[in-house]
């Protein structure tokens, strides 16, 4: 009998996963999920993290050290961040103008509105913000004050002292940061931009000693990097358990022993979620194989889309970029045919600074929160949110919820109150899923793209 493919496989274990959660939580089965089932997701997760830190540097040598002309990485390197920015103000500007569209902030109760308005301007007040009453002239009100004014949830809490730390840099922080002052702790702390930045440098030096004197380490790094890959192709033959165990133990942690608590979270956000899930879809069906067909003609959207779906699956039930870029290494080259060299440099950026789903619903989501609060945003604000929402999305890491905390910038650069975002905490892991199909989608689409346009 023919065997199912993976990626079918790994359907039927998501449908069995959140058929499980709710099956265990309307049992009261929940410490059952959570002693027994969860672990083993987790242990996928680590499984896929530690290969990709090491896959990440010996790939981004060996692809920067095969282009035996340095020009040739300029041209290669300047073409992505090109297509990454501009797929990330696509996005961007999809989620903003569905978000005037569909206006979900405004089909929430009045008198709830009403209120939010009034907690909005005595925030404003106490936080020296001066404005009129139709929202224009906001001054940019201090993070910290937002604390304690509401009830802010822990993870937001938490990313609005970051922030406030983070605006005490200069300007050319995040440049510095990009290069590790030690090798060993940017492995530990798998800093991926870091451990790229060190394994260009790497690979241009190779390119510049003599070849015969480093053919050894090249030998090396090319069955290192075969290893890796086995070790991938090894974890994905169990991906189907562990996506059961990841799906059944996130949403169960969601629901605990009352399943209503998910129908509630679907329903209390519903226009909301809608319109984050129909810019996802719209960028997932119409953006990307726009692009597809564009780029690469030798190619169907249904052959760049059944070559996806394992990553796709990957990235619905981990919620991480990260987690999931060994496979998406290993689909765009074995199936979407991508030159390995491309693969080693453009996906592991694209996994770190390129990620259009959160882009996309960070617009919409500090959008919708304006307007569940009566404030409306002028034109030139969200020109700002495009620009800020861009920024957020390349600072977020890629792990479940990083999104939701850099959203704060954005939340700022409009004089809105960060503090807003506790209010949609609820349904970010069940978008948190979609978004990072688009987040890995985007970098599979930009890198087929670059490798036909560099070829
Ligand atoms: N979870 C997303 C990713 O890993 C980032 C986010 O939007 O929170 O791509």
């Amino acid at each position: 009998m023919k065997k199912l493919a993976l990626h079918w496989q790994i359907v039927i274990a998501l449908g069995l996963g959140f058929g499980w959660a709710f099956l265990a939580s309307s049992l009261g089965w929940a410490s059952l999920t959570d002693n027994w089932i969860d672990p083993f997701g987790e242990i996928f997760l680590r499984l896929l993290k530690l290969i990709a830190v090491p896959l990440v540097a010996v790939s981004v040598i060996r692809g920067v050290a095969s282009l035996s002309d340095i020009r040739r990485l300029g041209r290669l390197g300047f073409r992505t961040l090109m297509l990454y920015l501009v797929t990330t103000v696509m996005a961007v500007s999809l989620g903003l103008l569905l978000v005037n569209l569909i206006q979900p902030g405004s089909m929430i109760d009045q008198d709830q509105r009403l209120r939010n308005r009034a907690r909005y301007e005595a925030w404003v007040a106490r936080t020296d913000g001066v404005e009129t009453l139709d929202g224009r002239q906001i001054t940019q009100p201090q993070a910290s004050a937002a604390v304690g004014e509401e009830v802010v949830d822990a993870k937001v809490a938490k990313g609005l002292q970051t922030m406030e730390a983070t605006r005490e840099q200069g300007p050319l922080q995040p440049l510095v940061d990009v290069i590790p002052e030690n090798l060993f702790g940017a492995f530990t702390d798998a800093a991926m931009l870091q451990i790229i930045a060190f394994a260009v440098l790497f690979g241009i030096a190779m390119v510049l000693v003599p070849s015969d004197r480093t053919k050894a380490m090249a030998d090396l790094l090319s069955a290192t990097d075969d290893v890796l890959l086995k070790m991938v192709d090894m974890v994905m033959k169990a991906a189907p358990f562990f996506v059961f165990c990841l799906v059944a133990g996130k949403v169960g942690g969601l629901a605990g022993n009352d399943p209503s608590r998910l129908g509630a979270i679907f329903q209390s956000l519903g226009w909301y979620s809608l319109t984050v899930v129909l810019g996802l879809v719209l960028m997932i069906f119409v953006i990307y194989p726009l692009i597809i067909r564009t780029f690469r003609r030798d190619m169907t959207v249904g052959q760049f889309f059944r070559g996806m779906a394992p990553a796709q699956m990957l990235a619905f039930s981990s919620s991480s970029s990260a987690a999931t870029l060994p496979v998406t290494m290993e689909c765009v080259h074995d199936n979407l045919g991508v030159r390995k060299e491309t693969v080693g440099f453009v996906l592991p950026i694209g996994a770190t600074v390129n990620m259009d789903g959160t882009s996309l619903y960070q617009a919409v989501a500090v959008v919708f929160l304006a307007q569940f609060h009566m404030v409306d945003l002028s034109l030139m604000q969200q020109v700002t949110i495009v620009l800020t929402a861009t920024l957020a999305s390349i600072g977020a890491a890629a792990v479940p919820s990083a999104g939701l905390v850099t959203m704060i910038l954005v939340m700022q650069s409009v004089g809105l109150n960060p503090a807003w975002i506790s209010f949609i905490v609820p349904v970010d892991r069940l978008l948190d899923m979609g978004r990072t199909v688009v987040n890995v989608t985007g970098d599979a689409v930009v890198c087929s793209a670059v490798d036909k346009w560099t070829n």
